[in-house]
């Protein structure tokens, strides 16, 4: 009996440690889940991040090689900010990138995703959408933008977004630079024609 019950508290004490392992491993899940989403999203506007860009790019190149699935990117400026900067402050600054990235996100289809590119520029990677549908897409955005009506001291009028739209071309597209580039040319643009406009890319002459 003396030895039965020495095995059964030696045995209890396993399934304690067990038990306790166990809550520590799913905490330490949850720990690396939520650092896994914090280190993939910009803190200032909740929007995915450059890491989280340069992956998420790579993953649509890829299948847009192997299935044919048309899917395009936007690059977003905002007009003028600088001088939004200089007049108003970088406090207003930033309060103006949060509301123009929440008006963006709640213009965007579930699987279309914001990123925030760098300084005032976003990005946005549409899936299944070609250039057509895309600039649709990001006309809506452009209008949600501007009729947030937030000033911008340099035109006296609201502040808005200059866009610029690429469609992935797989057989041109190696890798997601290239790709990008042709949605920046189109934001330069967008910017020289007098910005507040999206604007995309010619269509290829073989589609003409
Ligand atoms: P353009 O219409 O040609 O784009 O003019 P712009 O003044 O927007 O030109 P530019 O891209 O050179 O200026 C970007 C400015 O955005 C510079 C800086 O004052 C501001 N900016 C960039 N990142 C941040 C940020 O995180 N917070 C704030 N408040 N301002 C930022
Ligand atoms: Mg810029
Ligand atoms: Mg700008």
């Amino acid at each position: 009996l003396d030895e039965l019950e020495a095995r059964l508290v030696s045995a209890s004490r396993v399934v304690d440690l067990h038990r306790r392992l166990e809550t520590r491993t799913a905490a330490l899940l949850d720990d690396t889940t939520r650092l896994f989403a914090a280190s993939r999203t910009d803190a200032l506007t909740g929007a995915g991040n450059r890491l989280r860009f340069d992956e998420d790019v790579e993953t649509m190149l890829s299948r847009a090689q192997r299935y044919g699935h048309p899917c395009s990117l936007a690059l977003c400026d905002l007009d003028y900010f600088k001088s939004f900067n200089d007049t108003l402050g970088h406090v207003a600054g930033d309060e103006a990138l949060r509301r123009v990235a929440e008006a963006m996100r709640n213009n965007l289809r579930a699987s279309d995703t914001l990123y925030r590119y760098g300084g005032e520029e976003f990005v946005v990677l549409l899936v299944e959408q070609s250039v057509g549908d895309a600039v649709r897409a990001m006309e809506r955005m452009r209008t949600a933008i501007e009729r947030l009506s937030i000033p911008s001291p340099r035109t006296g009028g609201a502040l808005t977004v200059s866009i610029g739209v690429a469609q992935v071309d797989p057989s041109q597209d190696a890798t997601p630079e290239t790709w990008i580039e042709r949605a920046d040319g189109c934001l330069y643009d967008a910017k020289h024609r007098g910005r507040n406009r999206v604007v995309p890319e010619p269509p290829p002459p073989s589609k003409r």
